[in-house]
């Protein structure tokens, strides 16, 4: 290569600082890339490649877009996996020489600061560290400061962490990477990986990250909930099964227990809802307290609604206070903050209006009579505010003398100017003369051609030529020139001075920070226990009983998703566990019956109730617990290397191994992947441990009727099954889950139902009656069975040849009424 230009020698000076990066380099009003960063970004952002120094050795490609749209770029590069380096323009582009250019900010996947919400409230950083034998993993949400560690010590417990949480991108010590790595693969987790180098702890190393990528300080980081109570965990097989967080069809909030009880009003309350979720309550009194209140805010729904109405004008606190250490707050961030601010002795006051005494109290911990709110008042005008500090009319008058000045500078312009019009009109004898400004000329005077020609030039001596356009020339003279100095270093001193201003401010809200995010969490509290209390209110959820005897009494309970899709065709029903009679249930009944949803239902009915928050169901009366586990249905899990035996007994060995008398256990079919006698002797003996060994709560759904009898001869076990009513061949799903098992599976009835051709069903059902009478079933009956070995397509095109030939233009209603009844009577014969 032949001598590189000075400004591609720094390029390059500073791409090799950041060669993960994507780097944006500012070249004048554009950010640009070079070489393989053009070529990827011009791919991602679809914009074209071109090249610099075409044609030549140092021929290098290129892309780039205006800066000002720098953020919708960066974002895209972002979501597509990519870390972004933003090289700013450092010294003055006025100066002689190269102007000084290095990077002001690194974006990555965990560190986007993104308004966009829905994507703010999950976007996580993570680290992942090990130390003195043991692995630690802390989450962090960049945008808003909150630091919520994760469970466990071992690297499967922290995988299961990663798995629940979703981070975008995940820190290791560089020793690490690989390793973990590829355990992620393995685990499915997508994110992007980042080693460090040096030997950090977990928050150790998001802070370093974060200084070194926002070369910001980090000292607006703070643990996401007040931790006053102990909590439990929940592992990531049950917020899975049971759709806690997030629903099993595509991963999103829709349709989740977290979607059905939310009616949060602020993104904070709805980021505080989401963590009680994660972490359920094992203390009694914190249960207590939090249903003290949502009691309290059911019963004076006006006190609520008048909160709620305020709530929708408070603002993302944390996120401001965030934005603000990470150098990308705004004035409009500070006009949100005091408008929040100044809400509080509304809110405060709305508080006061209850009767109870605990609402009052929490009335008290928004009280906040800091200096901010006056300062705020006296430095911002109401309007909405500009997003950068340099631009627009922010600042009142009288809050800075020195601002003042130079605005009193600035605005006699329009006078000078208009003054200045007039003489020159006078001078120059040219009525339409006019003076006038743009941001690339400046100050200019304006005369049309037409005008020019019927005047002396000497008229127009004075004048100096600047641009001359097809019907106009403008001119510039020695006065106008003067004054566009001093007003563009007024307009200069002005921003300069508003920069500070800014700064000031900014100040002064981070030396408030640590109340300012206090105040934010208990906002978001009330925020939290007012949607609760809406949900109850509007759903007819009521408060739960704490059981000291360590039993579980659910009357006419509902499943909160299920029972709010299907409204009042929804079956509720009751549920018993305790620890003298019955400790264990085995539900049996034919697929489709509820029996999921009656298992599911009980766990998540436990789980709003360790929230705090009230339940589905006429009455309940519910116990503390160390863990709920849940092992459902056959998830397939071949990513992982493993059979869908394999990860069902695994599983359920986790399971036997953990629980406690003080767990609740949900068991959907156990056995199934597994030849019936292996399935079965496996369920029997999971049975006979539960019951004897690990003595916890257990709901265990099973299609083996066979368990019937086993369940009869154990203490504390008893059967119930899912009702349904038989007619003339036709079964109905009354959803109601009754004492005693079912010895029959229906399994052909559902087949049916499902549409199974009635061929099909009807010789199943032949051999079916074979097979249960012992004979074995003769291969002549498979011969004469012409409908089972003929393919099934011709079966069904005999209907569609029917339906080929008949010409409805030419059948009456009545006839093909008459039509139908026959096909109708004909069905019922199959
Ligand atoms: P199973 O586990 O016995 O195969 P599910 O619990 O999956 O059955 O229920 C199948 C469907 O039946 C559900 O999707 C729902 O539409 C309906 N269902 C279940 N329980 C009830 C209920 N209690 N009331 C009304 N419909 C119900």
């Amino acid at each position: 290569m032949k001598k590189l230009t000075p400004m591609l020698q720094q390029y390059f000076a500073i791409k090799a600082q950041y060669p993960d990066c994507v780097l944006l380099f500012r070249l004048g009003d554009f950010y640009e890339m070079f070489g393989t960063d053009a070529e990827l970004a011009s791919q991602i952002l679809h914009i074209a490649l071109t090249a610099r120094n075409k044609g030549t050795e140092n021929e290098i490609a290129m892309c780039g877009f205006p800066h000002f749209s720098a953020d919708q770029y960066t974002k895209k590069l972002i979501r597509a996996g990519h870390k972004v380096a933003i090289c700013d323009q450092i010294s003055d582009p006025n100066l002689p020489g190269i102007v000084e250019r290095d990077v002001t900010r690194v974006i990555t996947p965990g560190t986007l600061l993104s308004d966009d919400e829905d994507e703010t409230k999950l976007r996580l950083l993570a680290a992942v560290s090990y130390q003195g034998q043991n692995w630690e993993v802390l989450f962090c949400n960049v945008s808003t400061g909150e630091l919520m560690p994760g469970f466990g010590t071992t690297l499967p417990d922290i995988l299961e962490q990663l798995h629940i949480r979703q981070p975008t991108e995940i820190l290791l010590a560089k020793e690490h990477e690989e390793k973990v790595q590829s355990l992620l693969r393995q685990s499915n987790i997508i994110a992007t990986v980042t080693g460090l180098s040096g030997v950090y702890e977990a928050e150790g190393m998001i802070r370093h990250y974060i200084e070194r990528t926002q070369k910001s300080a980090t000292n607006y980081l703070h643990q996401e909930l007040h931790r006053e109570a102990k909590t439990i965990a929940i592992d990531e097989m049950t917020l899975r099964n049971l759709e806690i967080v997030r629903n099993n069809h595509d991963g999103k909030i829709y349709g989740s227990l977290l979607d059905t009880i939310n009616a949060t009003i602020t993104a904070a309350g709805f980021r505080l809802l989401h963590t009680m979720l994660l972490h359920p309550l094992a203390d009694a009194n914190a249960i207590m307290y939090r249903q003290d209140i949502v009691a309290g805010f059911t019963e004076e729904s006006i006190v609520r609604k008048s909160i709620q109405n305020l709530l929708k004008q408070v603002h993302d606190i944390e996120k401001i206070i965030a934005k603000i250490v990470l150098r990308s707050g705004s004035p409009r961030d500070l006009g949100n903050l005091s408008q929040t601010l100044n809400l509080l002795p509304n809110l405060y006051q709305a508080l006061q209006k209850s009767l109870k005494p605990l609402i009052r109290e929490l009335a008290e911990t928004i009280n906040y009579q800091g200096p901010l709110t006056e300062l705020l008042n006296k430095a911002l005008v109401s309007d909405t505010l500009p997003l950068t500090p340099q631009e627009g009319h922010w600042l009142q008058s009288g809050f800075d003398s020195e601002l003042d000045e130079i605005r009193r500078r600035v605005s006699h312009t329009q006078e000078w100017l208009r003054e200045y019009e007039e003489m020159e009109k006078q001078k120059t004898g040219i009525e339409q003369l006019k003076v006038r400004f743009n941001t690339i000329s400046g100050f200019y005077i304006e005369i049309s051609k037409t005008s020019l020609k019927n005047i002396a030039l000497e008229k127009i001596a004075h004048l100096t030529r600047k641009q001359t356009l097809v019907n106009v020339e403008r001119y510039s003279s020695v006065e106008l020139h003067n004054f566009e100095s001093e007003y563009l270093a007024a307009e200069e001193k002005m921003k300069a001075r508003q920069n500070v201003l800014f700064s000031h401010l900014c100040q002064q809200v981070l030396a408030e920070k640590d109340n300012l995010q206090k105040l934010a969490k208990n906002i978001a509290l009330i925020d939290v226990f007012s949607s609760l209390a809406q949900i109850a209110e509007e759903y007819h959820y009521t408060r739960p009983e704490i059981s000291i005897d360590n039993s579980l009494v659910i009357e006419e309970g509902k499943h909160p998703m299920i029972a709010r899709k299907l409204g009042s065709s929804f079956v509720a029903n009751d549920t018993i566990l305790n620890h003298d009679q019955q400790q264990l249930i085995l539900i049996t009944g034919p697929n489709m019956g509820g029996k999921s949803t009656y298992l599911r239902q009980v766990a998540l009915i436990e789980i709003l109730f360790l929230i705090g928050s009230f339940v589905p169901a006429q009455k309940a009366r519910l116990p503390l617990v160390d863990h709920i586990f849940t092992r459902i249905g056959a998830q397939d899990h071949l990513l992982r290397g493993m059979s869908t035996f394999m990860v069902e007994m695994s599983e359920t060995a986790n399971i036997l191994r953990s629980a406690t008398e003080k767990s609740l256990i949900i068991l959907d079919e156990i056995g199934r992947g597994t030849s019936t006698y292996d399935g079965l002797s496996i369920a029997w003996a999971i049975c006979d441990y539960l019951v004897h060994s690990v003595k916890a709560k257990t709901l265990f759904a099973s299609h083996y009727h066979e368990l019937i009898q086993v369940i009869e001869d154990l203490p504390h076990a008893s059967n119930a099954s899912v009702a349904i009513a038989e007619q003339a061949d036709q079964i109905t799903f009354l959803y109601k889950v009754v004492p005693g098992g079912i010895g029959k599976s229906y399994g052909l009835e559902v087949a049916k139902r499902a549409g199974l051709p009635p061929s099909v069903v009807q010789y199943a059902r032949h051999i079916l009656q074979e097979l249960e009478s012992g004979i074995p079933v003769p291969t002549q009956a498979k011969e004469d069975a012409t409908l089972f070995s003929v393919p099934i397509a011709p079966v069904q095109s005999k209907l569609e040849q029917t339906l080929e030939q008949l010409d409805i233009n030419t059948l009456s209603p009545i006839d093909a009424l008459l039509l139908l009844k026959t096909w109708k009577e004909k069905l019922k014969q199959i």
